[in-house]
């Protein structure tokens, strides 16, 4: 069924009675083509792109809780491709661009906003970094300017700009970038891998690898074993731990990142906020609340919630940069698990397993790639070579010295 304005009228007049539901419930069979583990957005977008795109459709999506149950469903939703370095830049971009077409794509309204992205600086020194940033971005043709102070109050008046140590200088914006509804991308992708014929499979939960001479044959599952030609783990902040059922240790540790949301306002922000002098980013939803988060928690954690020193270290961060907040009262705060790399990068690769291919590592930025990280990882799955704007995201990097460290922050995962 095409969702449209002309069947939302249809159904209203047969009292909404034919709706059909989004996918189906099937069984899983016995063998596919390739078997997917993980139905988050990373999983179900490249299930997506392998029809679509690729034609192979005897595929199955394992997912062990309900489909956008992980990060997909947890994260504060912003979008944007305003990288540095040029073995990320035009993977991003990539990533927007699918963005802006994604909702005619897939025939389901994602509530993509290109509201555009604010990120504030503080000092001369760092006016720089992000005047750099800006023109590494030009250069490779995504959209980039720099606000002073006037443009800045015109836009965000309540912001603390004569903070005593951290006053608001000015920001690089990304005018493209903005938020998109999180589990409405998940149902999208759900809903177009499934009517092309994926089977999408909730409750089946992967707890083995078989393999024979080094190849994959299948996998365990708590509804029994399923056979694969290929398999393909995008298991987020469980990638460690599908991985190392197949014997592989990734360089990867996993940490906890809280977001929170406010009780409902009347519009008030109405683009995407950083801040420089720590780490904290917020937008306003379009039901009113704020939305908002900081850094992971700093310790390695697979609970789905975080402690209370990181909740206030977020709060008083926000009330630095907007005093206003301090009035507002918090709805929600909830965590999700999420896999840090020791460069702060993601992984697309073949693993060093014949028919094992990996997706991982997506650490603070795996929303916004969903769109490209799906997209490549079909191309590498079906296609047996990495798309040209995900060569620089091997698994090999970390052996070779070929680091992808955007934040300049060193083999430290916590610090990305
Ligand atoms: C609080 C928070 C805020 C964030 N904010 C942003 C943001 O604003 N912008 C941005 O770009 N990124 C953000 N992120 C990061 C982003 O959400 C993640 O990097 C991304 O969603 C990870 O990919 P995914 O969607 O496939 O993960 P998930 O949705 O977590 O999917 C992985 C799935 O694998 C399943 N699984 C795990 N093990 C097994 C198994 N053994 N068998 C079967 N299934 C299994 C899990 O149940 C899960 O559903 C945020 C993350 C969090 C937690």
């Amino acid at each position: 069924m095409r969702y449209s304005a002309l069947s939302i009228i249809k159904n209203a007049f047969s009292g909404n009675r034919d709706w059909k539901p989004a996918w189906r419930e099937p069984e899983p069979k016995p063998h596919y083509d390739v078997i997917i583990v993980g139905g988050g957005g990373h999983g179900l977008a490249t299930a997506y792109y392998l029809a679509r795109e690729f034609g192979i459709r005897n595929v199955a999506v394992l997912e062990k809780s309900w489909l956008g149950s992980g990060n997909i469903g947890r994260n504060t939703t912003i979008i944007r491709s305003n990288y540095l370095l040029p073995g990320n830049n035009p993977f991003y971009e990539l990533s927007m661009q699918l963005w802006e077409g994604l909702e005619q794509d897939f025939n389901f309204n994602a509530m993509v906003s290109q509201r555009g992205i604010i990120n504030l600086f503080h000092s001369d020194g760092q006016r720089d970094t992000y005047r750099r940033r800006g023109n590494a971005m030009r250069l490779h043709g995504v959209d980039a300017e720099i606000l002073d102070r006037k443009d800045l109050h015109k836009i965000a008046p309540y912001l603390n700009f004569d903070h005593a140590r951290f006053p608001v200088l000015g920001a690089l914006r990304q005018k493209r970038a903005g938020t998109a509804r999180h589990d409405a991308v998940a149902w999208g992708y759900a809903r177009g891998a499934d009517s092309r014929g994926v089977d999408l499979i909730q409750h089946c939960e992967v707890t083995g690898i078989r393999r024979e001479g080094g190849r994959v044959t299948g996998v365990e599952t708590t509804r029994g074993f399923i056979g694969c030609n290929k398999l393909a783990l995008a298991t987020a902040g469980h990638s460690s731990v599908t991985a190392g059922m197949a014997g592989l240790t990734l360089p990867i540790e996993t940490h906890v990142l809280q977001a929170f949301v406010s009780e409902g306002l009347k519009p008030v922000i109405d683009t995407v906020i950083t801040y420089g002098g720590g780490h904290f980013y917020i937008s306003q939803s379009d039901k009113g609340g704020l939305v908002f988060g900081a850094d992971i928690d700093m310790y390695s954690s697979y609970a789905q919630r975080g402690n209370l020193a990181t909740v206030e270290k977020t709060l008083e961060e926000g009330v630095s940069l907007i005093p206003g907040l301090s009035r507002v009262r918090v709805l929600r705060s909830w965590g999700g698990v999420m896999d840090m790399t020791m460069d702060g990068s993601p992984i697309i690769d073949k693993a060093p397993l014949d028919n094992l291919y990996l997706n991982a590592g997506w650490c603070y930025g795996g929303f916004k790639a969903t769109p490209a990280s799906g997209f490549c990882f079909a191309h590498l799955i079906a296609r047996e070579e990495a798309h040209p704007v995900a060569r620089a995201l091997r698994l090999d990097r970390f052996q070779r010295g070929l680091l992808l460290d955007e934040g300049g922050k060193g083999p430290q995962p916590n610090l990305h």
